[in-house]
């Protein structure tokens, strides 16, 4: 029922402190207010008039003032904490998140990544400003009232004391049967969410085959797990609820028969009863208020500990050691020796014993079948990934793999990545070219228009290069988002280093050739990887790699290679048919 990793928070032992010191002065005032009422009562039953009481009354209200004071204070001091304590969390989510290169979306789902920097870290919030003062309060407060009542009246004392393990034993049951149903609740819930963005992002995939049918029942039906878990929860929070709030009050029962017992034979006396009898309420409010805020607050801490879960996860992942590498030059040379790689949960390797030599601005295509490894290769020398084994060295400098291989900014910033699908954001056109030289003036970017052919494209936008595009804007197609991830490069001339995966394989044959013609410019005086599996792009290059199950299973100039009939003769001609 306590939650551990509260106590990890950065700077929570303060706040505890200030949250005990609280709880103390609500104590006192309790009491205050108490024995005020039962004094003003007292006096007035007594026959006192109401000027006696008046000072009764007077510190009655006094209490009461002192209380609301006391909320407003510690309601300040805890939002100022949860709303620092939820900006760390995301902060460090976000950085986790770039430090481990999207592992923690390929291991938690997008929905889930997303639901948790957003959603989940308003709930953490929540669940902080709630559950801490109840904690401290469930502790405190019962036990100065506890020690009061004793001093008050012993029977009452005892009846009261006798209660509290036996609400606590009944807690830490239910809380176990409620922390059970929320964590599968929490479990359906993300189940749902990357479902329903899976189907989103696949909905074209879906539609193609005549899956959407299919598709929606089952979407259908993780929400219904979603809600059959969620009235679970529910179930319990309510009954649970309602048992504590009737244990609770047979304990007041129980002490105002007592008192009454005592009143009659003499034992006690008014004054005392009555400060008992409106002390034992206040006794059971902390625990009853824990017991109905927990369950309120049970997907608070699912959501702190997912993200803390994210967050650790992502600590473990070793992030790449920062080196200086020059600009990559005419003379600068790139090795790769007996290099290697296994995607987490793969078992046989993408990539084995890859060796490579590159030397200055060079043209190099990797061929190979589908799956023989060549967005691997990509990815690695573009620093997505890092190798498992062997060693990367560029200009005689080496980067292990323990060391996080090429991802380090110095040799990110001179890349750029080129994929099947270049991403286009949701911003102008302008902004997206200017990606990576957001500094380039409308010129620089109509000459990169025209250069990439785009033209056309901006002539049909209403508000040129203002114009939205991407997601929740104009869509485009993959020639026109090829075209643009061009123009970035184009924008860029300190990216020096091209990297493509298969970036024309989306296109249609005319768009290719005449993207290509638009390409070659582009590739002189850049150190070029191109992977591809249309053949044609082969005689422009300056170097081939013959990619065949994770290994390199030859390179060499294109002719020369063709003319030894080994595996790039042999991939020819399988991928002609057998027709040359
Ligand atoms: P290519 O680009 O030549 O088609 P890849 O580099 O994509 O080949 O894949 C090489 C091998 O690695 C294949 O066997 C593929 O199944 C596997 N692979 C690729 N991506 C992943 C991944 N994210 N997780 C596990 N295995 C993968
Ligand atoms: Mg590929």
């Amino acid at each position: 029922m306590m939650d551990k990793s509260l106590f990890s928070l950065p700077g929570i032992m303060p706040v505890m402190g200030m949250l005990v010191v609280f709880a103390l002065v609500l104590s006192a005032s309790i009491i205050g207010e108490a024995v005020s009422l039962s004094a003003a009562i007292t006096t007035m039953w007594q026959g006192g008039s109401l000027a006696h009481a008046l000072p009764h009354i007077a510190l009655f209200f006094g209490c009461f003032a002192l209380q609301a004071l006391v909320h407003h204070l510690q309601d300040g001091m805890l939002d100022r904490f949860a709303n620092k304590q939820v900006e760390c969390l995301r902060g460090e989510l976000l950085a986790g998140l770039f430090r481990t290169r999207g592992q923690m979306v390929r291991d938690n789902g997008t929905a889930a990544v997303t639901w948790s920097v957003l959603e989940g870290a308003s709930q953490t919030e929540n669940y902080l400003r709630i559950i801490l003062p109840k904690l401290v309060g469930v502790v405190v407060i019962p036990f100065v009232l506890l020690i009061c009542s004793f001093v008050l009246d012993l029977t009452s004392g005892i009846i009261l004391l006798v209660m509290y393990p036996v609400i606590i034993f009944y807690m830490v049951m239910l809380g176990k049967v409620a922390k059970a149903r929320a964590e599968n609740q929490y479990a359906k819930y993300t189940r749902m969410s990357n479902h329903f963005v899976d189907t989103l992002r696949g909905m074209d995939t879906l539609r193609a085959f005549g899956r959407g049918r299919q598709n929606g029942e089952q979407i259908y039906q993780t929400s219904e797990d979603f809600r059959v878990a969620t009235i679970d929860t529910l179930k319990v929070a309510t009954l649970s609820s309602a048992v504590l709030d009737l244990i609770a009050t047979l304990g007041v029962a129980g002490v105002a028969i007592m008192l009454a017992f005592h009143l009659v034979d003499g034992s006690i006396g008014l004054f005392a009863a009555l400060a008992v009898l409106v002390l034992s309420p206040e006794y059971f409010k902390p625990i009853r208020q824990f017991g109905s805020d927990y369950h309120a607050s049970l997907d608070g801490k699912n959501a702190l500990a997912a993200i803390v879960g994210m967050i650790d996860a992502a600590k473990e992942t070793v992030p790449a050691r920062e080196h200086a590498v020059a600009p990559w030059s005419p003379y600068s040379m790139l090795e790769l020796d007996e290099v290697s790689y296994t995607y987490p949960g793969a078992d046989t390797p993408a990539l084995k014993d890859v060796y490579l030599s590159i030397e200055g601005c060079q043209k190099v295509g990797v061929v190979g079948v589908s799956g023989s490894g060549k967005s691997t290769l990509a990815s690695l020398l573009a620093g997505f990934a890092s190798p498992d084994g062997g060693t990367i060295t560029i200009d005689g400098a080496t980067f292990d793999a323990d060391e996080g291989g090429l991802g380090f900014s110095d040799w990110q910033n001179q890349v750029a990545y080129i994929p099947q699908d270049p991403y286009v954001f949701g911003v102008s056109l302008r902004d997206n070219i200017r990606f990576y030289a957001p500094e380039s003036t409308d010129e620089q970017v109509m000459r990169a228009v025209e250069l990439v052919g785009l033209d056309e494209l901006l002539a049909q936008l209403p508000e040129g290069l203002d114009t939205v595009i991407g997601e929740g804007g104009r869509a485009l197609s993959g020639g026109q988002a090829q075209r643009i991830a061009l123009a970035r490069v184009l924008l860029d001339d300190s990216r020096r280093i091209l990297i493509f995966d298969e970036p024309t394989a989306h296109l249609d044959i005319e768009t290719e050739l005449e993207l290509k013609s638009r390409m070659l410019p582009l590739m002189e005086g850049r150190l070029v990887i191109f992977a591809t599996h249309r053949l044609h792009w082969l005689a422009d290059m300056d170097w081939i790699i013959v990619m065949e199950d994770g290994d390199v299973a030859e390179q060499g100039d294109y002719r020369e290679l063709l003319a030894e009939r080994g595996a790039l003769w042999r991939l020819v001609e399988n991928m002609n048919g057998g027709a040359r």
